[in-house]
């Protein structure tokens, strides 16, 4: 009887194999470094050409291979990590599958230059060998991979554009760089240790307890996408929603539902309590005991939340006298639970300046913009799904052509809840920062078609608003919890930030 099934060469594996492993430039740097730490090197130099797709070169100062090792290292489940599944089990090192290497010199022009005692250089195309020789090279390795996917046409077909690439390549070698703390990285020639302390330095609040360590930023600079989010188990990059969420729920109501805070969070824990061994990219893990790690997470975030202790300092008299008390002014305004946290937002007294702006004290100075806080939280309550309308005691009435009864329906699609009884609209409650007494100039500019964005805008800019310190801290807080905390719904900075250099900018000194 005639066969029918074949076995498949093992350059046809490789390349099926990288598949999982080799997705895009990226996750070859991200491979190609954790063997060079791996290897025990200090110093790692990456360089990337057009985002990888020319060219990768990763050159480290680690344990080199000897030539028949390095010969071993570009065969599929070749490793020197592992010798049974017992040892997954105690794994301290980040690769283990021995396939990263033969994946990816089966889909490029592949060199290596290793030296442990005596240099080797090796050569392949396509994942076949054309060349074994000895070279001049300091202990360690280097690895080049050029023309990515040049033998693979459908693969190179659904590349992204190379500055997405490149993009990618820097989010990976930073993450790595973040965890790496005693190591030295340098992307195309420029060191990377100090845009790990420009990366940290946006994360304001230290998280520490056993077994975990890291940062956390601000609520108000929560994301609409989890780009600020770096988590590290046992030093690997790792995606866990499951600690994502733990994190989010230390948050509690600080961020709105929707948005992801911004964290730097190291886990370290005894490889028998997490298995690695689920995605073949190693980028996500799953846990013996999940609720544990919920319950650590979470504990130790919410910890770095709690108030620190300040001395109060007597400020009083900047203080701007305030005209009736601050839910008389704001009738509509909810009041939300935030009180609690109030040392922790405000650990320096804020200052009310022309009762317009907001000052408060965060590594340097935070100058808030209320009306464009103002503007922000306006508008939302205006367009967010959840609506919550304050009831008016005296329902507000306007004469009324017959015959519009969709201009009800618009106005509750905004919060405004309104009925026609005859010839008179009748209004009876308001969204929440629209006050009665300002429904009829909000309504001339509604009915005559004028934006949202622009009428939340204009209303919150009238010059003869006025805030007090009150009022502009509750903004201040409320904002936070906002869609956008950041930009007014026209697209202006809700505040600005002045750090030292900032000042000395402002008092004209130059260096030198
Ligand atoms: P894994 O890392 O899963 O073991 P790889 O295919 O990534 O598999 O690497 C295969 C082997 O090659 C490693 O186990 C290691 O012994 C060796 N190796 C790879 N890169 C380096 C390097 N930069 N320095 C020293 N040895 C290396
Ligand atoms: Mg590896």
């Amino acid at each position: 009887m005639e066969s029918k099934i074949f076995k498949l060469p093992s350059s046809v594996i490789n390349q099926i194999a990288a598949g999982e492993v080799v997705e895009n430039p990226a996750s070859i740097v991200k491979e190609l470094i954790e063997n060079s730490l791996d290897a025990g090197a200090t110093r790692i130099g990456i360089e990337v050409v057009d985002g990888g797709q020319s060219l990768i070169r990763i050159e480290d100062n680690g344990s080199g291979m000897s030539e028949r090792d390095a010969l071993l290292s570009i065969e599929r489940h070749a490793t020197s990590k592992i010798q049974e599944t017992a040892d997954l089990q105690t794994l301290s090192t980040m690769g283990f599958r021995g396939e990263a290497l033969a994946a990816i010199s089966s889909v490029c022009h592949f060199e290596m230059r290793t030296c442990q005692k005596k240099g080797t250089r090796i050569v392949a195309d396509g994942g076949s060998v054309s060349l074994v020789e000895p070279c001049a090279r300091n202990p360690g390795t280097t690895i080049e991979v050029r023309s990515l996917f040049y033998n693979v046409p459908a693969r190179k077909k659904f590349q992204k554009s190379k500055s997405a690439d490149a993009a990618a390549v820097t989010k990976i070698v930073e993450m790595i760089a973040l965890a790496n703390e005693r190591v030295s990285f340098t992307l195309n020639g420029k060191e990377l240790l100090s845009r790990r302390d420009e990366i940290l330095k946006e994360f304001e609040h230290q998280i520490q307890g056993k077994g975990i360590y890291g940062y956390i930023a601000e609520p108000a600079k929560a994301g609409q996408t989890r780009r600020g989010q770096y988590l590290f188990i046992n030093k690997r990059p790792i995606f866990s929603p499951l600690i994502a969420k733990a994190v989010k729920s230390a948050f509690g109501t600080r961020i709105a539902e929707h948005s992801h805070p911004k964290f730097v969070l190291f886990l370290e824990m005894s490889p028998d309590l997490v298995d690695v061994n689920v995605h073949p990219q190693k980028k996500e893990v799953r846990f013996k005991d999940e609720s544990a790690i919920f319950r650590l997470v979470h504990t130790a975030v919410e910890k770095a939340f709690a108030p620190k202790k300040t001395f109060s300092d007597p400020i009083a008299f900047n203080q701007p006298i305030s005209t009736g008390s601050f839910t008389e002014n704001f009738p509509s305004m909810p009041l939300k639970a935030f009180e609690p946290e109030l040392d922790w937002i405000f650990p320096q007294r804020p200052l009310a300046v022309f009762g317009k702006y907001l000052l408060l004290q965060k590594e340097g100075l935070l100058l808030v913009d209320l009306s464009s806080a103002f503007a922000r939280l306006l508008f939302e309550s205006f367009v967010l799904e959840a609506k919550s309308a304050q009831a008016l005691m005296f329902p507000l009435q306007f004469p009324f052509e017959n015959g519009d009864e969709e201009i009800v329906e618009k106005l509750m699609k905004i919060g405004v809840e309104a009925r026609l009884l005859k010839n008179t609209l009748v209004i009876d409650a308001l969204p929440n920062y629209l006050e009665a007494a300002d429904f009829d100039t909000f309504f001339d500019e509604w009915k005559v078609g004028r934006k949202l964005e622009e009428i939340a805008t204009k209303y919150s800019r009238r010059s003869k608003r006025k805030f007090t310190l009150e009022q502009g801290t509750k903004i201040w807080q409320e904002v936070q919890m906002c869609k956008d905390p950041l930009y007014d719904p026209l697209g202006n900075p809700i505040f600005i930030h002045l750090n030292e250099d900032d000042f000395a900018k402002l008092m004209g000194k130059r260096n030198g």
